[in-house]
Order: structure tokens, then C-alpha cells, then sequence
């Protein structure tokens, strides 16, 4: 899956507003020709070039990128309070007989089953959202997610559509409005996060890798300091302990092959005792504080140099939306059955006109469209498989959308209490 460029975003968002674009292949810039209005909201020239790279020549073209003063300016054009825009979309109306063979075979639940029931023309609504997320480590990542969520059932779909066919209507919404989206909107930052992660699923990957290799380069070269330092540790211990190995020398020079045997179980005594102390820091003599004061620095900075890996590599992601159009539009909503041992919910499905397809289901708790999908026992919620949890100490499934632990350890804890 692609998501767009900055500058195809941009592209879109000035073309809806009115003005004609075309674009130079050779340098990525593109050249605007914008509406009086637009050019006035944006302060920019009616024909203007904006370019979206640093490293170019400011030969009166404009920078564009996303920390530029032309990008903050932009969310303007979506209406003047919020960055609200409504939009509405030619309805479609497709073949039902055929839409609804494609619903019976495209939509499974791992562990229920579901019956086509009525459907309905319906005027529908989708918001489109446009997030923004910078990615902070060691290296910084951007980017512009374009999300596309149904407002009848919040299912969604990263959405690599222009909004350009829209024709744009009025730009407020209601209160009572703004109060009914927030779930909508809830749902879009969710998904935003989890398909966020996904986009920088090889960038994590990497950290992860130069982390990992960098942690054992670490570990290599102080555990290499800390073996020298156990190695003069010993030496020194054992010149400490010259007296007895001298009498044991000697003792060898005069013995018969049986002592002999009982003098080199001595040695191996001494040498054990030796290592014993040295691992217990029970040993004291010329020279050896000191190098037990230096095996605790090693292992210090040790710990410093790693931590200070971890929080190299830490990644901070931000996502924040960046302007969100409302599309009103008129379509087929099918309603199905679903069944799960003895309980049942209906549920709408809902044909896309602007794609054309059926949308997917939604995750009712990440909102993330994956499948298999699964159906909860308690209020038959249709969750992916990452939000129907296995609980580690039972191994009870559980909906994460119903309960945030494990229901069966939870009640177990309670009654033992
Ligand atoms: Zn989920
Ligand atoms: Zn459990
Ligand atoms: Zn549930």
C-alpha cells in the first residue's frame, strides 16, 4: 500500500480549492495557477512555483514542504474555524443481485455466522482525513496518511483517492453534529496509529536491528574489559599467594607419584579458592580494591552506554490530522444478521461509491481494517485478531473493545480477595 506524497496531497487540496496545476517531472516542483481568493488566504502569488526539497535554489519559487509556512497556511482553505471542509460525491448505484453474492463471499467471521438480509438506498456519509505523522529517532520519517471512514459503520480504508471529483458545499458542521463524529474521528486516530506503524514497519525494523547491533557491540567491548581485568585479578591473587605455592612447588620436587596426585588437587584447591574469592570479593591484598573498584566502573558505564542506546533509538511518533473533509453521498446499505451461539446483531454493510466496492469491515476496537475477523460473545463486536486477546495465564479469549483484562483471571481474583 502507497500513501501519498506531500506534494500530491497538496496537489489535491489546491486543485478542490480551484486552481490548475501542472507539475515539472524534472525537479518534482509544481506550478499553480490559483484562484484570487485561495492566493490571498494562502499569500501566495495567482502563479507561483512551489518546490518541496531544501537543497534547491530559491529562484522565487516557494517552499512547500511540511515545515514550511506554506503548508501551515494551507489548512486555511479547510474553512475558516476548523480545517472542516463538506464535500458530496455523485451516488452510483451498482447491481444488488450481484453485490449481494460478493457480500455472502467476501465477508467471514472466524467463529460465526451471518444472514443477508434487507437493503436500503441511504443517504451515507464518509469524513476523509488527512493525518499527518513524524516519526522521531535516531532519524526522523514523515508523511501524510489519507484515511477514509464510513460514518454508518466506521469501517475504514486508507484511501489513495484524489478528493478532486468532490464538489464542495458549505463548510460548518452542526453541533449536534460535532458531537455525533466525535466517536468517527476516535475511530480514524486509532487506525491512524495502528496503519502508522505499519507504514513504518521496515524504518522500526532497522532501529530495532541497529539497536540490537549496537547493544552487542557494547556488551563485546566491556566484556572484554572486564575479562582483562579478571585476568590481572587473578595474577595479582596469586602472587599473594606465593608462600603456599612455593611450599607446594617444593613439595612436588621430593614427591612420589601418589602425593603427587594429592599436590595437584592442592593446586586446583588453591586456584578455586582463589577464583571463589575473587567472584565474591572476599579476597583482600596489595593492588586488588583497585582493580575490583575498576570492574564496577566497567559495569557502569556499561549500563550508561546502553541506556543511552535505548533512548538513541527510542521512536516517537506523532500523527495529528491535518485537515478532514466530509463526503455526503447516497448508497446501498445492506443489513446482515450475525449470529454467535444464541444472541444475534444486525449489522450495515455499505457499498462505496467513490471506490466503487464494498467497504471492509471494521475492527470495532482498533479500527484497523484486517482480517480474519472474529465475533465477541458478550455484545458481538466485530474485532481482528489482535483485539480478540488470548489471556496469557488462562488462556481464555476475550474482546478487548468489552473488557480490558481478562474477565475469567479477574473474577477469579475477586473471589479470592
Ligand atoms: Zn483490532
Ligand atoms: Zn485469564
Ligand atoms: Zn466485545
Amino acid at each position: 500500500m502507497r500513501y501519498k506524497r506531500l506534494d500530491e496531497v497538496i496537489a489535491d487540496v489546491l486543485t478542490h480549492n480551484g486552481a490548475v496545476l501542472s507539475r515539472n517531472e524534472e525537479d518534482g516542483s509544481l506550478e499553480v495557477l490559483a484562484p484570487p481568493d485561495v492566493s490571498k488566504v494562502l499569500k501566495i502569488p495567482e502563479y507561483t512555483r512551489l518546490r518541496f526539497s531544501y537543497d534547491e535554489i530559491s529562484d522565487g519559487t516557494i517552499y512547500a514542504s511540511f515545515d514550511s509556512e506554506f503548508f501551515i497556511s494551507l489548512g486555511k482553505l479547510f474553512s475558516g474555524r476548523g480545517r472542516f471542509s463538506i464535500a458530496s460525491c455523485e451516488s452510483y448505484t451498482p447491481n444488488i443481485e450481484k453485490l449481494s453474492k460478493l457480500i455472502s463471499e467476501k465477508i467471514t467471521f472466524s467463529n460465526a455466522t451471518f444472514r443477508l438480509g434487507k437493503s436500503e438506498v441511504k443517504n451515507i456519509s464518509y469524513l476523509l482525513f488527512y493525518f499527518k505523522y513524524v516519526a522521531l529517532s535516531d532519524e526522523k520519517r514523515e508523511g501524510i496518511l489519507p484515511l477514509l471512514i464510513n460514518e454508518v459503520n466506521l469501517s475504514i480504508l486508507p484511501f489513495e483517492h484524489g478528493a478532486t471529483d468532490l464538489k464542495e458545499m458549505e463548510d460548518e458542521l452542526k453541533d449536534i453534529e460535532r458531537h455525533e463524529i466525535k466517536k468517527v474521528f476516535q475511530s480514524a486516530y486509532s487506525a491512524s496509529a495502528r496503519l502508522v506503524e505499519e507504514e513504518l514497519r521496515d524504518f522500526i525494523k532497522s532501529l530495532d536491528r541497529r539497536l540490537n547491533r549496537d547493544i552487542r557491540r557494547v556488551y563485546e567491548y566491556y566484556g572484554t574489559l572486564k575479562k582483562e581485568t579478571k585476568r590481572a585479578l587473578k595474577k595479582k591473587a596469586l602472587a599473594n599467594a606465593m608462600s603456599e605455592l612455593n611450599l607446594l612447588q617444593e613439595m612436588r620436587e621430593h614427591a612420589s607419584s601418589d602425593t603427587m596426585r594429592e599436590i595437584e588437587r592442592l593446586q586446583q584447591d588453591i586456584d578455586s579458592r582463589i577464583e571463589k574469592q575473587i567472584e565474591d570479593r572476599t579476597i583482600k591484598g596489595d593492588g586488588l580494591d583497585k582493580l575490583f573498584d575498576k570492574i564496577d566502573v566497567i559495569e557502569a558505564e556499561r549500563k550508561w552506554k546502553i541506556q543511552d542506546l535505548v533512548a538513541k533509538y527510542a521512536l516517537n511518533i506523532k500523527i495529528e490530522p491535518v485537515s478532514t473533509i466530509r463526503i455526503d453521498t447516497q448508497s446501498i446499505v445492506f443489513w446482515i444478521n450475525i449470529k454467535r451461539r444464541l444472541s444475534s446483531r444486525q449489522f450495515p454493510i455499505t457499498f462505496n461509491p467513490m471506490t466503487r466496492q464494498i467497504d471492509a469491515l471494521p475492527c470495532e476496537s482498533c479500527f484497523n481494517p484486517r482480517k480474519p475477523y472474529y465475533v465477541c460473545d458478550d455484545r458481538l463486536h466485530i474485532i481482528c485478531a489482535r483485539c480478540f486477546k488470548t489471556c496469557p495465564d488462562c488462556g481464555k479469549k476475550y474482546c478487548i473493545a468489552c473488557y480490558n483484562i481478562c474477565p475469567k483471571c479477574r473474577k477469579r481474583r475477586e473471589s479470592a480477595r
